[in-house]
């Protein structure tokens, strides 16, 4: 059982983690690979949902 500092280091070293995102917008869900910028911040390709909207959530998966 990893704590959550092991399970932060892995993600920093893997670099690519699963990010679910959620359109604030229409609803809408997604699972995509993301990164984690040099802040330790969520991003993906993603910028916008396939509605339109910027309006969107990352949440970390694994
Ligand atoms: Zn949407």
């Amino acid at each position: 059982m990893m704590n959550n500092s092991e399970i932060e280091t892995k993600i920093t070293k893997t670099n690519n983690p699963l990010v679910k995102i959620r359109c604030n917008n229409c609803g809408e869900n997604f699972i995509l690979r993301g990164s984690v910028d040099k802040g330790g911040s969520l991003t993906t390709d993603l910028k916008m949902c396939f509605c339109g909207s910027k309006d969107i959530q990352l949440t970390l998966v694994k």
